[in-house]
């Protein structure tokens, strides 16, 4: 008899709606177990809280599986269940792991084809919601709104987003927080003070940032007086155009603030996390490539050196920029353009049909077995009127069967699984991938990075070029790839 573990899930704001529970997932499962012959040795439950994120038992599931001799196989709902993001899905490869998504009758595992697979990896992708931040900043419609000299964002610390009476949004003074901007833009001015001095300052004067931290972090600080919009510009994609909105301070008293920071010996206050720290390896030695801040402002990354430095021939020191330009091509090498995006939409029609196919096979198959379960029923019934077996012998039958009946008919329910929704959502990824590096160019660095990290694996750095293996699904996606064939290896490197 086959092994498993079950894996149910709600998060934080599912739990309010309907038809989200955990004791629905788990009857489901283990009606599915019954009826397949597999036995349940553990289960797996996580009910997210909005104090309390994090997927204890998802890792400690892993953990168990790993450690495991006997058992590799989860049944878990669905795909967005056992999933919340692409990372999750690295953890769980495929090749060791046995995965039934009982809902949408899958069982992805080491033969299954790769179309189950590719298939497989886009529900993956559509799991989550990595991207939705790229999507937010490239929502249609910013630049028109950046070019009435309208910032189209969230409006900074000192101003609030408001609705004017015809509805439309507008850039207002915060009066609540307004007075802290221009006094704190006063303080540094002076030229004589450091940022975090002025931090203090801040707070001794009765000044506070937030009620619950009322003392500004040095690196909020800094961005706030280096922003131009508090003189009534904005930065747009680069580029710093004239708002709408009211100046909380004058041009002079922002250039001298800007001249504050030119200072010599000023501690510059960064918050220095690296973007790209632990995310590149050396690939000379292997050790890691790390950053460095070099007269206080400029970032340099390079190998750690750790088996010495005479082992190692990449001695060269690379700024960021300069390295986030170079992994700009791995998102290149996987955006679509126009043409790309028909023919892969073409192919996951096609796939998607056979799936459906398939699975119409499958509801034949229990619709049948139903059938006979009733015909049995029927017979044993039968049976006693005739007196052929004892009331007790045919109550027992008849529980078994009616037992059977009911798992039968719970699967032939969840067939109601809405293929509309996925196909939705495929064309709403291959939207996000078409034209997707020249959104890479327009978010911020932080969100490069997070795109990155979605993207790919195994980033080594050598004599100056950067190589990476693509994450699964963007394999499958990787350009060339799809003119040749859309089921490639995963080795595809750049
Ligand atoms: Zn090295």
């Amino acid at each position: 008899m086959k092994k498993a573990v079950i894996y149910a899930r709600v998060s934080s704001d599912e739990q309010e709606r309907q038809g989200f529970s955990i004791p629905a997932q788990i009857k489901l499962l283990k009606d599915y177990a019954r009826h397949n012959n597999i036995q349940i040795v553990k289960e797996f439950t996580e009910a997210e809280t909005a104090k309390k994120s994090g997927r204890k038992e998802f890792n400690a599931m892993v953990k168990y599986l790993k450690a495991s001799k006997e058992v590799n196989t989860i049944l878990v709902e669905k795909t967005d269940r056992l999933y919340r993001n692409p990372s999750d899905y690295g953890l769980i490869d495929e090749g060791k792991f046995e995965l039934h998504f009982v809902k949408e009758h899958e069982i992805i595992n080491d033969e299954a084809s790769s179309h189950q697979k590719f298939i497989h990896g886009l529900k993956v992708l559509m799991a989550k919601n990595f991207i939705d931040n790229l999507r937010e900043e490239t929502r249609k419609g910013l630049k028109e709104k950046a070019e009435e000299g309208i910032f189209p964002n969230r409006a900074p610390y000192g101003y609030k987003n408001v609705r004017n009476e015809r509805g439309k949004s507008i850039i207002e003074i915060n009066p609540a927080t307004a007075p802290f901007i221009k006094r704190a833009f006063e303080i540094y001015s002076r030229g004589n003070i450091s940022i975090k001095d002025t931090a203090n300052q801040l707070v001794k004067e009765g000044f506070f940032y937030r009620s619950y931290s009322p003392k500004i972090s040095p690196g909020a600080l800094e961005d706030i007086l280096k922003n131009p919009f508090y003189t009534g510009m904005f930065r747009f994609r680069g580029q710093l155009m004239q708002g709408i909105h009211t100046p909380l301070v004058s041009n002079n008293l922002f250039l001298q603030v800007q001249r504050a920071f030119g200072k010599d010996n000023k501690p510059l206050y960064r918050k220095h996390t690296f973007l790209l720290g632990n995310f590149i390896t050396c690939g000379d030695c292997g050790c890691s490539i790390v950053a460095e801040i070099k007269k206080q402002k400029y970032i340099y990354y390079h190998c750690t050196w750790a088996y010495g430095k005479d082992k190692c021939k990449n001695h060269k020191y690379y700024n960021e920029k300069e390295l986030l330009d170079q992994l700009g091509n791995a998102v290149k090498a996987v955006q679509l353009d126009n043409a790309c995006r028909k023919k892969l939409l073409d192919a996951i029609i096609e796939l998607n049909n056979q799936e459906q196919n398939f699975q119409q096979e499958s509801l034949k198959r229990l619709n049948a077995e139903a059938e006979k379960v009733r015909k049995e029923i029927h017979a044993t019934y039968q049976d006693k009127l005739d007196g052929l077996i004892t009331i007790d012998q045919w109550q027992a039958e008849n529980e078994l069967r009616q037992q059977r009946l009911i798992s039968i008919r719970a699967r032939i329910e969840a067939f109601d699984e809405t293929n509309q929704k996925f196909m939705d959502d495929v064309n709403s990824i291959l939207e996000l991938l078409n034209d997707m590096y020249s959104k890479y160019l327009q978010v911020s660095d932080e969100n490069k990075v997070n795109l990155l990290k979605t993207l790919l694996s195994n980033c080594t750095l050598k004599d100056g070029k950067l190589s990476w293996t693509y994450k699964k699904p963007f394999c499958y996606i990787a350009k060339k790839a799809v003119f040749e064939n859309i089921y490639p290896g995963c080795d595809s490197n750049a």
